[in-house]
């Protein structure tokens, strides 16, 4: 399934993030950084234990990473040139500020992709295995952050957004909140 915006593409696809082509990856990680399991387990395996130095040197620097922020490190043996890093908010509930902190995962994971001068990136869907998540209330947030993105100002080159999901329920949610967001354009 796919969307034009502006001059740029969001795509939905059904597989494995640690395959993709893009210029960036987005690996929902944790504060420490150190990996874990999950898509960050997934992206460690497959990138190799280059991504994992950089991430402790990235640590030793700047301490535990708070969510909705994002670091970017190489993509070690992926064929991606790099992994952006964010850190996904945990589910209580909705009570903690949820929505804002993941649509800032997004937004912050986009700003940092266009200042390594990367014309494609790919994401996961964030907080919605172990960090718990409802699908259905975190896709809207994930597609609809992405489409404001790319109608507005710091997104000043076209950019290629695919959305890779591990599974056809967690696709489906993506692309009723895809159909959902043109209905509200309209
Ligand atoms: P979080 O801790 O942010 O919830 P998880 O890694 O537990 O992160 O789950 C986030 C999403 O990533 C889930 O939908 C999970 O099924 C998916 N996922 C797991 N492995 C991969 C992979 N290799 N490629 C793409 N998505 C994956």
């Amino acid at each position: 399934m796919e969307k034009i915006v502006n001059q740029s593409m969001l795509r939905l696809v059904e597989g494995d993030i640690t395959q993709e082509t893009t210029d960036a990856i987005v690996n929902a990680a944790n504060s420490g950084l150190m990996g874990g399991g999950g898509v960050d387990g997934a992206i460690h395996r497959a990138g190799g234990p280059k991504i994992l130095e950089e991430c402790k040197k990235i640590h030793a620097q700047m301490g535990q990473l708070p969510a909705g922020q994002a670091v970017i490190t190489t993509a070690g043996n992926m064929k991606a040139r790099f992994v952006i890093h964010t850190v996904g908010p945990i589910w209580h509930n909705g009570d903690r500020n949820e929505p804002e902190i993941l649509a800032s995962c997004y937004r912050e994971s986009l700003k940092i992709a266009i200042e390594n001068r990367c014309q494609s990136i790919s994401f996961p869907s964030i907080s919605t295995g172990a960090y718990g998540y409802p699908i259905n209330l975190a896709a809207p947030v994930a597609v609809n952050t992405v489409i404001n993105f790319l109608t507005g100002v710091y997104c000043h080159i076209p950019l290629l957004v695919r959305f890779v999901l591990f599974s056809s329920s967690v696709f489906d949610a993506y692309a009723e909140a895809v159909r959902a967001n043109a209905i509200v354009q309209e």
